[in-house]
């Protein structure tokens, strides 16, 4: 196998074969390709796609580059959530202690920033000492000591995806459908689920600009589920703006904690709830929306969810004593309105992009990241705003990146009169 004739096929819009994807992949993990050539076949695909054949077997390969998890036999659904990423997502945080506190069993594989998206793992990881990189058996067991435990992609369980998601974050290739779809299909696979609730957000602050690529993607992933025999539900929600009240690090792990004592926001705990309910209806624990709003309902109020957040946290070695410490900013700003009117347009993509610059993302492969730093939304798309009043307060540990977010996030809002 000559991988620059691999690459060029590709280039030249021909089909791949199976023997081309798995010896391209292989010999990237053994380090026998580079990340120029890897790249260079991402590019190739993010211009000419995929066919359904090829994204098959890319996925298949994908899985089988680490171990596939199985469960011991017993009566518990297991089961998961992914979204396709956005800006102040936390829906992951929230819903898996609250699944796992319904009886259903979370084996959670999540991902780190991509281009302007928040990642799970990277928020997690302000609470010390949380363990995101357990081994195969350690993750199987707090599954099933407890129901759920959130953690990264590794060497052990899907390599190709740990190692290509770090390299389409810094060559431009992150928004391809048939990438997108490889990526979250091969980990849920591989973590030996029964069922998955997928989350395809749509709009401004999405890779799925459009809702045609939204729904062109829903049916790969659709296709994908089906056939490895999976139950699945997609619900596709809006991007148009931050969800919650918060987006940045630390801040979003706090907002989770308040949707688990019952304090959330609406939007944010809308979205948690319907992919809940996808879940509870997939295991058999409702029979409909109005059941799983109940259980959902119970689970926050009785104080199980937090209960349950706390036992996973406590699980993977994070200490939640010590966590409000590890985020508390040294700097903040308000933005204020120019002007008086309404609110007709956020530029979520933009909001994403000043989050990095904040110090929520790496700019280079190696930046270390702000726990600290974050943005608080007083606003949002259709409210009504006085002249002087504030728009986002931003936070952080580093004054000048402070400042030259605060540039950016002034062009992110447009007001009518
Ligand atoms: N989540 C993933 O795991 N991969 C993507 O490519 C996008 C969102």
């Amino acid at each position: 196998m000559i991988p620059s004739d691999i690459i060029a096929k590709k280039r030249n819009g021909e089909e791949l074969k199976s023997t081309d994807l798995s010896c391209f992949i292989t010999k990237y993990l053994s380090g026998d390709i580079s990340e120029a050539q890897m790249s260079a076949l991402l590019m190739a695909i993010y211009f000419n796609g995929m066919t359904e054949k090829e994204l098959l077997i890319l996925i298949d390969v994908m899985i089988h580059s680490g171990h596939v998890i199985k469960f011991e036999k017993s009566d518990f659904f297991i089961a998961d959530k992914h979204s396709t990423g956005g800006i102040g997502d936390k829906t992951s945080i929230i819903l898996t202690p609250v699944m796992a506190a319904a009886g259903i069993r979370i084996p959670m594989i999540a991902g780190r920033g991509l281009e302007y998206t928040g990642g799970t793992i990277d928020k997690l990881e302000t609470i010390p000492g949380i363990n995101v990189t357990p081994s195969l058996d350690k993750f199987k067991s707090w599954v099933e000591s407890i129901g759920c435990a959130i953690i990264s992609q590794s060497k052990e369980i899907c390599p190709a995806d740990n190692k290509i998601y770090a390299l389409r974050n810094q060559t431009a290739t992150v928004p391809s459908i048939p990438i997108i779809c490889s990526s979250i299909m091969s980990k849920k696979i591989a973590e030996g689920i029964m069922g998955l609730a997928m989350d395809i957000k749509v709009g401004n602050g999405a890779f799925m600009k459009t809702k045609n690529d939204a729904f062109k993607l829903g049916h790969l992933i659709q296709k994908v589920a089906i056939s490895y025999g999976l139950e699945i539900d997609i619900i596709y929600s809006d991007m148009n703006k931050p969800l919650g009240r918060y987006a940045g690090l630390g801040c979003e792990i706090k907002e989770a904690i308040d949707c688990l004592k019952g304090n959330g926001s609406r939007d944010l705990m809308d979205n948690t709830f319907e992919l809940c309910s996808c879940l509870l209806i997939q295991a058999g624990k409702a029979k409909d929306k109005q059941e799983s709003k109940e259980i959902f309902d119970k689970i926050i109020e009785t104080g199980m969810a937090f209960e349950f957040f706390q036992k996973m946290i406590f699980n993977q070695n994070g200490c939640l004593k010590q966590f409000e410490k590890n985020i508390t900013p040294k700097f903040e700003k308000i933005i204020r309105s120019h002007k008086d009117g309404t609110i007709i347009f956020m530029d979520t993509e933009k909001i994403g992009w000043s989050l990095i610059e904040l110090g929520c993302g790496n700019k280079k492969k190696l930046d270390k990241l702000d726990n600290t730093a974050g943005i608080e939304f007083f606003v949002k798309p259709g409210d009504i705003i006085k002249k002087g009043s504030p728009i986002y307060r931003v936070f952080n540990t580093n004054s000048k990146k402070l400042d030259s977010t605060s540039e950016i996030l002034l062009d992110t809002i447009r007001v009518n009169r």
